[in-house]
């Protein structure tokens, strides 16, 4: 028996534009400059900080400083990328762009930290607000800073608006034992920013009960308290504070009111977490 002959598929053409002639001007928009370790997982690291920085209106521009090889599970691998390039790039962006904030994270090695101060020297210059996130190491893997922290940091440490250690990277930095209460974090805070930051904010989150980060700057020492979310703590909760308050100094934020804005809305992330892979949560959108 023959089978009928099937019907000829229809071809039709169709116009998505609107039919009225678009007349429109580019609208001008501010950069926040991100420099900081690619996290292919996407819960950590540039990935991470870009979608801050997108969520606060800004465009994102910026450097990746290290490839890394991770999961939601764990960091296995880091490979930093060539230093010059680094500095090529950030100049380029510097010449072209308006640059409101700058966010870095990993550094990778002293190098690297040496390249990026070089560049963005005009920027500090200027006043544009720079956080400085001091990552040491993953929270499940290898280190993501070769050699001496505090050698390797330093360029970047005296331009920066603010660091925001937690509180290993704090006792590394300090090379002091781990605070365990907001008395001993607060001294070595003050300590921290001897070494020329505007601020430091010491990240409490590993201590036991309430949490409390502590703030100190030239207007005096903040306790900054909150209620403690139980669970995991997601993955790239480091990147995404540094960066919301980044974004929120680029919108001209007093500092406090920076931090502390962007502490609750952390928070909040953290309350929303989502499993994402099999390991760690990541922060809420
Ligand atoms: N990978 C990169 C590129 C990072 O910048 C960071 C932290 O800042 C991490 C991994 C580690 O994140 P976590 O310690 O939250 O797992």
């Amino acid at each position: 028996m023959r089978r009928p002959t099937p019907a000829p598929p229809t071809w039709e053409d169709v116009n998505a534009s609107d039919t009225r002639r678009i007349v429109r001007g580019p609208t001008q928009q501010a950069s926040v400059l991100v420099i900081s370790g690619l996290d292919p997982s996407g819960g950590a690291g540039f990935l991470a900080d870009a979608h801050v920085v997108w969520q606060h209106g800004f465009h994102v521009a910026g450097t990746v400083t290290a490839l890394t090889e991770q999961d939601s599970v764990m960091c296995s691998w880091m490979h930093p990328t060539d230093p010059s390039m680094v500095s090529n790039q950030i100049a380029r962006l510097i010449d072209d762009f308006e640059i409101r904030g700058v966010k870095i994270g990993m550094v990778a090695n002293r190098d690297m930290a040496m390249a990026i101060a070089r560049s963005i020297k005009r920027l500090a210059e200027s006043r544009v607000p720079i956080v400085l996130d001091p990552v040491l190491r993953a929270t499940r893997g290898i280190p993501l800073l070769e050699g001496n922290a505090m050698q390797a940091l330093s360029p970047l440490l005296s331009m920066a608006t603010l660091v925001t250690p937690n509180l290993d990277e704090m006792a590394t930095l300090t090379a002091d034992h781990l605070a365990e209460d907001a008395d001993s974090m607060r001294q070595q805070a003050r300590r921290l920013r001897q070494f020329g930051p505007r601020a430091v904010l010491a990240k409490g989150g590993h201590l036991e009960g309430e949490i409390v980060d502590v703030l100190v700057d030239e207007e005096g020492d903040t306790a900054i308290r909150g209620q403690r979310i139980e669970g995991v703590t997601p993955h790239g909760t480091g990147c995404a504070l540094s960066s919301e308050i980044a974004c929120r100094l680029a919108f001209g934020a007093p500092l406090r009111e920076a931090v502390i804005g962007a502490c609750n809305r952390v928070r909040l992330r953290i309350a929303e977490a989502r499993a994402v892979g099999r390991g760690r949560p990541f922060l809420g959108l």
